[in-house]
């Protein structure tokens, strides 16, 4: 059976996320507004007029709260990973969706360091996922095996991949710039 908890070296850049980026923040506040007024590097509630959009709901291994199209794309993303490899599926678990707060950065010394903007979390469009519970070290530019087959559906639904960032961050998905612009364009936004 496969180890999806071996932790193994990051892609190289070139073979993930091909044709996505991460969604700018400039994007974000035109197409949703603003999560909230001001930021902690705790988690607070969305107080902007987009809020009306989250909802929770199970997308099959897990709950999770994000905006209503987020949520519905990662139910198919894992209505697809159950189909064909159900090991896997059956040990995705979540550290969480919606969470209005600044960006964490994880320092080489392990102190979490603030960033000056909101993580896109603020947002709900983003997921944090854990396997057998266990979350994927930010920074330390390895991640698990099951995070790199979880990838290519994420990356085939539109959703960049965390494990390119300047600072590697194998947990995080979040819907790509392109996507979102589709959606507004659909009007599903
Ligand atoms: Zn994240």
């Amino acid at each position: 059976m496969t180890n999806f908890l071996e932790l193994i070296a990051r892609p190289d850049p070139s073979t993930v996320n091909v044709g996505l980026s991460s969604p700018k923040l400039a994007t974000l506040r035109r197409i949703l507004g603003e999560p909230r007024a001001s930021y902690t590097g705790e988690c607070q509630p969305v107080t902007g007029s987009f809020k009306k959009r989250i909802v929770t709901k199970s997308v099959g291994p897990f709950r999770c709260t994000g905006v209503d199209v987020a949520v519905e794309a990662l139910k198919d993303i894992f209505a697809s990973v159950k189909r064909e490899v159900p090991d896997l599926h059956a040990i995705v678990g979540t550290a969480g969706m919606t969470c209005a707060r600044k960006v964490k950065i994880r320092q080489p010394n392990g102190t979490i360091k603030l960033g000056r903007n909101p993580s896109n979390h603020s947002w709900g469009l983003a997921v944090d996922i854990k396997l057998n519970g266990a979350l994927d070290l930010q920074g330390d530019k390895k991640c698990f095996r099951g995070l790199l087959i979880l990838s290519r559906y994420f990356n085939a639904a539109g959703w960049f991949w965390g494990v390119s960032f300047p600072t590697e961050d194998a947990m995080h998905f979040e819907v790509a710039e392109s996507t979102l612009r589709r959606w507004k364009k659909d009007g599903k936004l």
